[in-house]
């Protein structure tokens, strides 16, 4: 069974001379699903295409950051625009503030923000400016929630729910590991105990407002309410890592969506437009202690606050402040989420599909799916199967079950029809 064109299958054995197992991220080589990823050569719009001239609905718009999709051309214009003048300075200009002040008046918490290059550098940032404002040094993070690469986020559960952190990839110190404690994602009960367990050493709770590294989790009623209720006795700090809901959601991400405040919030993927960029902003208290101010909390980038970056991420968050994209984004979403649902009920399936907003999952369960033991329900090889079939017949989703749909606001009617047609066949084939 290889369904990977020949030029796609040549490009990637090449590439796996050259770079550790023929990609920059692993999740792209496919190992959840077996066989050769398709090689891109480009996209446009809604639509992917590979080295084979194969053509994909695309629903992993680089895994989020592409909400009006490929080579949308006021971003290219931006780009074009900006490189013309120069790649980099490393000095102030003007674009880092205007992406600065677009993103205080979209985030409703944030009042100060730092440019850093991508999700993983906002959270790790975020954690140390945490530690270094309260003077604390354990986290409290949640099982299936994903922070990027940093070595406090790679971090499991011990044996016990409670106790220390063990390290979930070699290279990371068990002594650093012991100061991550990893609970269960919607358990507020164990937050609590975790706090009481550990009065005035707790410097952040991170948390995804909406879960979209497991499948799409949503936050139980309440949860967040509580988490904030709860950094806020204990005097630890509430961050947000809004990475993916931020900018999805709606312009003011989770914390508008759901009305809860983060002292701190995480942004990437979107707020780049593409290219590579993060950020991590909040009251300005906080990050006034960010180095050259107050504390001199240190954090530095060489390429941090990038023109050609800035300028993308500026043209699209401004195409953003239009509540016809978020209108047209929730069509798309909640015609996918119907269709899928039809599509089950036709077949007499019962499989489990969580949305939120653009954020979506359709999970081969029948249980509910409410944290990580629960996606882990899921039937992962039914999943593999399904995924080849959606691929065959031209749609492209993320290449493992634990995975969000990412609808674009570009993706069009005919786009979804089909999407749906190929959807009722592929679960039909792997019934
Ligand atoms: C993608 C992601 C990150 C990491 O961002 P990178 O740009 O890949 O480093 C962090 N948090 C969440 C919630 C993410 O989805």
């Amino acid at each position: 069974m290889e369904l990977t064109g020949p030029k796609s299958i040549e490009a990637f054995t090449e590439a796996q001379q050259y770079i550790p197992g023929g990609v920059n991220s692993p999740a792209r080589a496919f190992g959840a699903v077996g066989g050769n990823p398709p090689v891109i050569s480009h996209g446009r719009g809604a639509q992917l295409f590979d080295l084979d001239g194969r053509e994909y609905i695309d629903y992993v718009c680089s895994w989020g950051p592409l909400i009006f999709g490929h080579a949308h051309p006021r971003v290219v214009q931006a780009v074009q625009e900006a490189c013309t003048r120069g790649t980099s300075f490393g000095a102030p200009t003007l674009a880092e503030t205007a992406l600065a002040r677009q993103i205080v008046q979209m985030v409703p918490s944030i009042e100060m923000v730092r440019m850093v290059n991508s999700g993983t550098e906002a959270t790790m940032s975020a954690v140390r400016v945490a530690r270094g404002h309260t003077g604390r040094d354990k986290i409290i993070k949640f099982e299936g929630c994903w922070h990027g690469h940093g070595d406090s986020f790679l971090i499991k559960a011990g044996s016990s729910a409670l106790t220390l952190g063990v390290p979930d990839s070699p290279g990371i110190p068990r002594d650093i590991a012991a100061l991550s404690i990893t609970v269960a994602y919607n358990d507020i009960g164990a937050v609590q105990q975790v706090l009481r367990q550990n009065p005035g050493q707790i410097a952040a709770i991170i948390v995804e407002p909406v879960a979209g590294n497991m499948g799409t989790v949503p936050p139980r009623a309440g949860f967040l309410e509580q988490l904030r209720q709860l950094a806020d006795q204990d005097g630890c700090v509430l961050i947000f890592d809004e990475v993916i809901t931020g900018f999805r959601l709606g312009p003011g991400g989770a914390q508008e969506y759901f009305g809860v405040m983060p002292d701190l919030t995480c942004l990437g993927k979107i707020v780049g437009g593409g290219l590579p960029v993060g950020a991590y902003g909040g009251k300005r208290r906080i990050m006034e202690n960010v180095s050259p101010l107050g504390k001199k909390i240190s954090q530095a980038g060489t390429l941090s606050g990038n023109p050609l970056a800035m300028n993308a991420g500026l043209v699209q968050l401004q195409m953003l402040t239009d509540p016809e994209v978020y209108t047209r984004l929730e069509q798309v979403s909640q015609q996918l989420e119907e269709g899928m649902a039809a599509n089950l009920k036709k077949l007499g399936l019962k499989y489990t599909l969580n949305r939120v907003g653009a954020m979506l999952c359709m999970f081969f369960t029948e249980s509910q799916v409410v944290d990580y033991p629960t996606a882990c329900s899921a039937d992962t090889g039914r999943f593999r199967r399904f995924f080849w079939e959606m691929l065959k017949g031209g749609v492209y989703l993320a290449p493992s079950q634990f995975e969000c749909l990412f609808p674009s606001a570009v993706h069009s009617d005919a786009d979804l029809e089909q999407t749906l047609r190929v959807h009722y066949q592929a679960l039909k084939a792997v019934r």
